[in-house]
């Protein structure tokens, strides 16, 4: 379905807002304010966001902020979220893409989770024939990066 990406990201990150009060996160939005059209599945991005913007909120410390981005390059968009949380090792940030993965097992058990968040949500960005990956400092924070490609409006009118 072709989808204005923008409203849609407003309100999946108003429903994080709306839940996640107590926890005194902040949700820092850069978002310009335009229309981004792409051709996606809204349960199946959906479902991509909120695995992303989950895993953001459990591994954020109290008071922390996520960012969320949408950035325009020519032919897709580069949506980010990043958090100010514990971070990822260098050499394991290919890995939390892997099924059942789990940075560190012992840390992590106390937060739940099964290891599969990320595994599924690479399965369903790549679907739409996009990317994902990661970029972390420990102790300073994640950010975990996909594209979508835009639909050419121009191109789609000459067919
Ligand atoms: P699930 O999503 O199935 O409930 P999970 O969150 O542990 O479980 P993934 O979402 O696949 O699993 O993430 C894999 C691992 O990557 C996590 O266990 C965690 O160690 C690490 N990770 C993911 N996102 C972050 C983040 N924002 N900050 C720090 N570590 C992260
Ligand atoms: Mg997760």
């Amino acid at each position: 379905e072709d989808i204005d990406f923008t409203p849609f990201f407003h309100n999946i990150i108003d429903r994080f807002e709306m839940n996640v009060k107590d926890e005194k996160i902040n949700f820092n939005r850069q978002i310009p304010n335009k229309s981004f059209h792409v051709w996606i599945d809204k349960d199946r991005l959906t479902q991509v966001l909120d695995n992303i913007i989950s895993n953001a909120v459990k591994y954020s410390p109290d008071g922390g902020t996520i960012t969320l981005k949408i950035e325009r390059h020519i032919r897709q968009i580069v949506v980010s979220v990043r958090d100010e949380g514990i971070g990822i090792e260098y050499d394991k940030l290919d890995k939390i893409f892997d099924r059942f993965y789990r940075v560190d097992k012992a840390r992590t058990r106390q937060l739940g989770g099964t290891g599969l968040g990320l595994a599924i949500t690479r399965e369903l960005v790549e679907a739409h024939y996009g990317r994902i990956w990661a970029n972390s400092k420990e102790g300073k924070g994640t950010t975990i990066y996909f594209t979508l490609p835009l639909i050419n409006h121009k191109r789609r009118r000459e067919i």
